[in-house]
């Protein structure tokens, strides 16, 4: 696939700076962005009826798990969108599951609480099931101010149910910046315990990502960026060296270098993941930077590591 100059060059015309995948260990399955919601602050853009990413279907989906089995995939992870929108993926999660352990992203929401009774069943299956819960503040009211209202409530009742069935659970949420970080890790606590979960639930934070398509003003990473802030260890925690994103567009399936880019097409590496491993992935997206700078990873098989960057 042809890829713009862009990618290779920085518009000083320096070298853009890259990660090359050593192998792979997670795949990730983009389940389409259409979602129940409709949040100003989507990454995805997601909202009820869109198909910029078409909703993913079994047959879809099958020959990239035994494809990610054969390359030594260790676990699947699933985004969307809201995966429970998506009328296949219970039984996507049912095969997913009796190869390897699985994590799902979503709101927790209606979509998810109508089909809890389907989600029992997984409980017998090979492999383990945890579920990230977005949870966009410790405040009802600024929570329900993207999400609309009642979405508090209603995610804390989904997260209860499943925890209660005996899922594990985490929370998702971008960084809260107004407020010291021991108060809201205090505040998160609080209404967890109230809603009758684990005060001390893992919880991850996320930088400002911008919606699709942005144009967002960020430093260029050059290959001296990536050889003077970060080492051999720090660059195997970016996403795309060690997983990919599966995604279903304009009725093709094709493999993007992982959950932050799918909004610029040169980051279609490949048709197969096997094809995807054989290209550097250059760090020309404005997203690129938080991983860069902040460690931002939407992974949890893998936590980001620490880079120092002045
Ligand atoms: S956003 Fe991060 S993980 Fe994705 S391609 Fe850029 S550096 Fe790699």
């Amino acid at each position: 696939m042809s890829r713009s100059d862009d990618w290779y060059q920085t518009p000083q015309g320096e070298p853009r700076g890259f990660i090359e995948s050593r192998k792979l260990e997670e795949v990730w399955f983009h389940t389409g962005t259409a979602c129940n919601l409709a949040c100003p602050f989507c990454l995805e853009g997601s909202k009820p009826g869109d198909n910029r990413l078409q909703q993913i279907r079994l047959a879809d989906v099958e020959p990239f798990i035994h494809e990610a089995l054969t390359l030594g995939a260790q676990q699947f992870s699933f985004t969307g969108g809201e995966p429970f929108v998506n009328k296949d993926f219970v039984r996507i999660l049912a095969t997913a599951l009796s190869y390897r352990p699985c994590l799902v992203l979503t709101n927790a929401t209606t979509p998810l609480i109508k089909r809890l009774h389907q989600l029992a069943p997984l409980l017998k299956q090979s492999y383990s099931l945890h579920f990230r819960v977005s949870l966009d503040h410790f405040d009802e009211v600024q929570h329900d101010a993207g999400r609309g209202q009642g979405m508090f409530k209603l995610a804390l009742e989904g997260m209860r149910h499943l925890y209660g069935m005996g899922f594990t659970v985490s929370i998702a949420h971008q960084a809260i910046t107004n407020c010291d970080a021991a108060v809201v890790t205090n505040r998160f606590q609080e209404v967890l315990t109230a809603h009758g979960l684990p005060g001390d639930l893992h919880r991850i934070e996320f930088p400002e990502f911008h919606s699709p398509a942005s144009q967002v003003n960020v430093p260029v990473i050059t290959p001296h960026c990536m050889n003077t802030y970060q080492t051999e260890q720090t660059r195997q925690h970016f996403m795309c060296a060690f997983s990919r994103m599966v995604v279903k567009q304009a009725e093709r399936m094709r493999v993007y270098a992982c959950t932050l880019v799918d909004d610029d097409p040169d980051y279609a590496l490949a048709d197969t993941l096997t094809d995807s491993l054989a290209i550097p992935v250059s760090l020309k997206h404005h997203r690129c930077y938080s991983c860069f700078r902040y460690g931002a990873s939407c992974s949890e098989y893998r936590s980001p590591a620490s880079v120092t960057v002045p």
